[in-house]
């Protein structure tokens, strides 16, 4: 079985004296691609070295968090264990920063929009304002994207649909926890979903794995967070879960299950 883990942050400070360990447990159970995502300037910097020293297996995407865009932090950022940038960074130079490495990259992400760590309705603007003109870009050098909203899915749906008529690019929502009515509106937009390895413990999920075609799924853990085991911290190797509850529910075997999402990836990212 090749697996995929199509959403982490092994930038995250918890694997700095791990990640020899981390990647090798995620062979072990035959992960075989481990996307990893930037979402500031200094996260991007640090994905591109790790997809370095580690060819193969890590692949990037670099991105521009919609709160860290605007220049606001959860109230906790010591929570992050990300590296945080101070206030709002500029747009227009990191996307220079983007293009000019666009040959090392699969793709745009994580970007989007979030309204539970930000409120206002002004920032809210600024936070679409901003996600338009990345979905832009992504068009303009033919990269997926790979979408984070937080209390923002309908919106998201909306600029989406609005900004790509005839999908020109490929988009991946990772984590999409909007209703059953989204989810159908999103597969039905030609988005492809990723089921989290915390699948295992969140049956909000296996609706999504229900109502998204096999043709359209992914898995992913979202590493270090939404650990799908109680006390640890999430890890690659985890996309077991993910693939367990797609064969599940899709009523397949586990490998049939992991050679459709491999097939997808594939496709979206035209390997
Ligand atoms: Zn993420």
């Amino acid at each position: 079985m090749k697996l995929l883990d199509m959403h982490c942050h092994l930038t995250h400070d918890y694997y700095n004296d791990k990640m020899d360990d981390v990647i090798a447990a995620a062979k072990d159970v035959g992960v075989v691609k481990v996307v990893v995502s930037g979402v500031n300037p200094p996260t991007n910097r640090e994905v591109l070295k790790l997809q370095e020293k580690y060819p193969g297996i890590i692949g990037a995407t670099l991105g521009l968090y919609p709160t860290d865009l605007i220049g606001i932090k959860p109230e906790d950022p010591g929570e992050s264990g990300l590296s945080v940038t101070r206030g709002e960074f500029d747009l227009d130079s990191e996307l220079k920063f983007i293009l000019e490495n666009k040959d090392k990259i699969l793709g745009i992400g994580e970007i989007g929009m979030d309204f539970h760590w930000s409120k206002e309705a002004s920032e809210h603007d600024l936070q679409e304002e901003n996600f338009r003109k990345i979905i832009r870009f992504a068009i303009s050098i033919k990269k997926p994207i790979i979408i984070h909203s937080r209390k923002a899915e309908v919106r998201v749906l909306d600029v989406l649909e609005e900004e790509i008529k005839n999908n020109e690019i490929q988009v991946i929502h990772h984590c999409f926890s909007g209703k059953k009515k989204l989810v159908t509106r999103a597969a039905q937009l030609g988005h492809n979903l990723t089921v989290p390895a915390i699948v295992k413990k969140l049956n909000q999920f296996e609706y999504l794995i229900d109502l998204v075609p096999i043709g359209q799924l992914l898995s992913e853990t979202d590493a270090p967070w939404l650990s799908p085991t109680p006390g640890e911290k999430n890890e690659p190797k985890n996309v077991v879960y993910s693939i367990a509850a797609i064969a599940k529910i899709k009523g397949i075997s586990e490998k049939e299950a992991a050679g459709k999402v491999w097939e997808n990836f594939e496709r979206i990212f035209d390997l």
